[in-house]
């Protein structure tokens, strides 16, 4: 719907704005627009590093806004436009500002995390770091990368495509500078299908480079999603599908059941699954992979990982790994000889892994 706002305007004229899913920004800017916010240095309540809408201990960083590709089930360029990327700098203050206001993780997030900058030729921008340092980096997302690694808090890439420059920033997740995780959308295994819904930087090799990242850094996370009975998608081709995800063997996966947008070009494409063959697609696409992602999750039982705590209850505190972003991942359960704080970052023997989440107990603060 948010795709045709005049829709929305016709049937309430009295709404402010329209934005797409997750514009928290854009929510709060029409909010501001109509209500300019007075600063009031006894009454304002908002601090200086703005408004999060997640726990104090973590919050999203946008680095652009938009995107330049044309996937045919998307509407997101028709929504949001063409590829926007923020200065370096100005993203390297926010993230400061953050830190500096107690903040342990970083959700590094936009439409194509790994296009950063290119719309503005990587250009390169000065800021005062926290040491009152001249520092300049350049747009690109190795360059923001490594800058943000130097925060000493815990930065975590999401949608990141695999263009072949996301290998450069795999040492830095080996060094710990960023987090060995990774959240690439794949959405199909089956190269005919990608054609079809014209993915960038298309799976061909994804295999071998998934191969080789994980030589370079043996523990990353590999999370991704996929789309399954997208039109055409032949039985074949479902199988093609399933097999890549054997060999993939990735950490996490989310698996959505195609669904027309109203306003995509997919829509327009021949051969629709039916919604039965859909249904029992997806429930085998799930099954294959949660065999999958248990056995990967299992590996980790006997080992010790930092976890972030979120939230703290009578008896365990519930956290997470390295690998695991909240809302989408799973969660660590945490038994502990003394109260645990939100936000703290402890050292957790892994003791038991159930289909999505570990316990443990704490070992280190
Ligand atoms: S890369 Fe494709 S799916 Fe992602 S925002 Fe751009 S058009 Fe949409």
């Amino acid at each position: 719907m948010g795709a045709e706002p005049e829709n929305i305007i016709a049937a309430h004229p009295s709404v402010l704005a329209i934005t797409g899913p997750q514009q928290y920004e854009s929510v709060l800017d029409a909010v501001h627009r109509a209500v300019p916010p007075q600063h009031n240095p006894f009454l304002d309540l908002v601090p200086p590093e703005g408004i999060k809408l997640t726990p104090r201990h973590y919050a999203y960083l946008k680095i652009s806004e938009g995107c330049n590709h044309r996937c045919t089930f998307c509407i997101i360029p028709k929504l949001r436009g063409d590829l926007v990327s923020r200065p370096a700098a100005d993203v390297m203050r926010e993230a400061e500002r953050l830190a500096k206001a107690g903040v342990k993780e970083l959700l590094v997030i936009s439409q194509d995390t790994s296009a950063y900058g290119t719309d503005i030729k990587y250009a390169a921008s000065s800021w005062k770091n926290a040491a009152g340092e001249t520092k300049e980096v350049r747009a690109k997302f190795y360059d923001l990368s490594a800058a943000l690694g130097e925060l000493g808090i815990w930065v975590r890439m999401h949608y990141v495509y695999p263009y072949p420059h996301v290998d450069e920033v795999i040492p830095l997740m080996a060094e710990r500078k960023i987090l060995p995780y990774l959240d690439i959308p794949f959405q199909h295994g089956s190269e005919e299908v990608l054609r079809r819904m014209k993915r960038p930087a298309h799976q061909d090799k994804s295999l071998e480079r998934i191969a080789r990242w994980r030589e370079i850094c043996p523990d990353i996370t590999l999370r991704s999603t996929f789309i399954v009975g997208f039109p055409g998608e032949t039985e074949a081709e479902f199988e093609t599908l399933l097999q890549w995800l054997e060999e993939a063997s990735l950490d996490r996966v989310g698996c959505f059941k195609y669904e027309p947008v109203r306003g995509a070009p997919s829509n327009n494409l021949p051969d629709h699954v039916p919604e039965e063959v859909k249904e029992e697609r997806w429930h085998r696409f799930m099954k294959t992979q949660q065999v999958i992602s248990a056995r990967r999750l299992k590996r980790k039982v006997g080992t010790r990982q930092q976890v972030i705590i979120d939230s703290v209850g009578p008896s365990v505190a519930k956290g997470r790994s390295m690998a695991d972003a909240p809302e989408i991942d799973g969660a660590v359960y945490v038994a502990s000889r003394r109260p645990m704080r939100v936000g703290e970052i402890a050292t957790v023997k892994i003791e038991r892994a159930d289909a999505y989440d570990l316990h443990g107990t704490a070992v280190g603060y």
